[in-house]
Formats: structure tokens, sequence, C-alpha cells
């Protein structure tokens, strides 16, 4: 009884925190992946009833999010050789909603601390070069925030199920991809990788919904059915990069897709989790405090 009272008084005295940490919940654990497994709908360490609290719960993060970036950035401007950097990488089928992580998540922090890239199919320039460079070339500066939406392993996935390559190469990119992965946070960059994973009964509701509305016709690509009818072998494609390429490094963390409130929710805590842990203190003044106060009043 009084155990109960006591775990109901922890939940009411922190109501925005997850119930346990999301960076364990939805961590994938190592070993053989099988997506269908993964529930798509589900919610886990949501602290709020549905998705009536979700913008509040969401918004509630803000703050933090905030104080927590603005020292990552300070530190960045202050000690650019030492000062770290987080990369969120952002991979899911379309519609899985890696837009609205990037404006809902994403969106509360300073847009001046971050580096958004999106990588398309390769520009001609882009196909001259490793697949890559591109990639390195998007790298977060010190004390930045790098979004990747879409990222490296789309030389795995729909270069997989396109074969736009012999299988032969894009069997090698799992390892090279680690390689890379293992010197980039070697570099000091904290990876954090999310697979936005959404249902096909999901997707299919949100294309429907984007040729319902004249304002979600810009979203809507019809190539996006195309790489519908290939689903079973996307998921291959997945399963693989999310099997091949969970190292300690560069995690992946399987985010349940379908509710789109829990997903935004989610990143944010994900990212919030990982700030915390940078362990960031403001950087020391560069000058004599006491000294510039005295010109300040004097001036
Ligand atoms: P979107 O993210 O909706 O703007 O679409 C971008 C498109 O670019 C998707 O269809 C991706 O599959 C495609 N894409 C991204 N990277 C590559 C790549 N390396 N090779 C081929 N297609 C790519
Ligand atoms: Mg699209």
């Amino acid at each position: 009884m009084a155990g109960k009272k006591k775990s109901k008084k922890t939940r009411e005295s922190h109501p925005t925190r997850p119930t346990k940490p999301i960076s364990r919940l939805l961590r994938l654990p190592k070993g053989p992946v099988n997506l269908a497994k993964l529930d798509t709908a589900a919610t886990p360490g949501y602290p709020g009833v549905g998705k009536a609290d979700a913008p509040a719960l969401t918004q509630a993060l803000a703050p933090e999010l905030s104080d927590l970036q603005e020292r990552l950035y300070a530190n960045g401007r202050s000690e650019p050789e030492r000062a770290p950097r987080l990369l969120v990488v952002l991979q899911g089928m379309d519609t899985s909603g890696k837009g609205g992580v990037i404006r809902h998540a994403m969106g509360l922090v300073d847009p001046q601390g971050i580096q958004l890239t999106s990588f398309k199919v390769p520009t001609e320039e882009e196909r001259k070069h490793h697949y890559l460079w591109r990639i390195r070339k998007a790298l977060p500066n010190p004390g930045m925030i790098g979004i990747f939406d879409r990222s490296q392993y789309e030389d795995v996935l729909v270069v997989r199920v396109e074969q736009l390559v012999p299988v032969s190469e894009w069997n090698r990119r799992y390892d090279e991809i680690n390689a890379f992965e293992r010197e980039v946070a070697d570099s000091g960059t904290t990876i954090i990788k999310c697979f936005l994973h959404v249902s096909f009964a999901e997707q299919k509701q949100r294309l429907a919904d984007r040729l319902a509305s004249p304002a979600k016709y810009w979203k809507y690509n019809p190539k996006d059915v195309d790489a519908r009818a290939k689903w079973p072998a996307y998921q291959e494609a997945y399963t693989d990069a999310l099997e091949r390429c969970n190292t300690d490094h560069a995690p992946w963390f399987v985010i349940p897709a379908d509710r789109k409130w829990y997903r935004n929710w989610a990143v944010a805590q994900l990212v919030r989790e990982h700030l915390i842990g940078l362990n960031l203190s403001w950087p020391d003044a560069t000058f004599d405090v006491a000294a510039e106060k005295t010109r300040v009043a004097k001036s």
C-alpha cells in the first residue's frame, strides 16, 4: 500500500519524464532483428495518458533542451578543438515522419545550433565521388547538432532494393559504414540513429491523407507508391542495416512511429538524454570577469 502510494507520487512529481530512460527502452538490442515483432504503435516510456497530453509533454521539454543545446553551442564557440557534437540520423520508410520529427522535436531548439542535411537522389557531382563523400561534408561542426534526414544508409537501402550497384558492392558497405561511424564517434561526435518504424497499414493511411487535402499534395510523391510495392524488400534491407550496423559507438534506436505524437515526444526525449549525458558545463570566461565588470561600469 505504502509502496503503491510512493510510486504514484514519483510519477506525479515528474509528470513530463519518461517512466524509464528512452535511450534504454528504445535501444535496439544487439543480435538478430525481427522488424515484424517490433510494435509500430507502442508508446514505451510515455508518461501521459494519450494523444491529448502529447503537445504539452513535448513542449515541456523545450526549456531544458534549449538550455542543453546552448551549452553545447557555447562549448563549440569557446573550444572548437575539444567541443562535442551530436548527430541525429533519421531513417524510415516514406511517411514515417522524418519531417515531422525535425519540425516538432528538433524544432524545440535554437535553429542556429542545428546543421540539417536532407539526402536526396545523388546529384551528378555527388555521383562522381564515393558515397560517403557527401555524408562527410555534412557532419556537424563542434558544438552543433547535426540532423541527417536520410543518410549513408540509403546506400544500403534504396540502392540495394533498386539494384543500383551489384550485391558484392552494397554488401561490403555495412563494415565500411561501421568503420566510418567509428571514426566519426572517435572524433567527438555522439551518434544517435533513429529508425522510424511505421506499419504498412499506417503508411497507406498517410498516403491517402496526403491525397485527401490540396494542402498536402506537395508531400505526396507518386514514386512512394512504387517503393511501397517493394515493402518486403525494404523491410529486409532495413533489417540488415539495423542488424549489421548496431554498434556501441553508433547505436540504433527503433522509434515506434504509427503514433506521430509519441514519435515526436520520444525523439525529443532521446536527444535530451544524450545531451544530458555529455555533461556540459558553461565554458570559463577567457577574460578577467572582475576587471571587465569595472570597465563596463565605468564606460
Ligand atoms: P525525400 O526524402 O522524400 O525528399 O526523397 C528523397 C529520395 O532520395 C528518396 O526516394 C530516397 O530514396 C532517395 N535517395 C536518397 N539517397 C539516395 C541514394 N544514395 N541513392 C539513391 N536514391 C537516394
Ligand atoms: Mg518523400
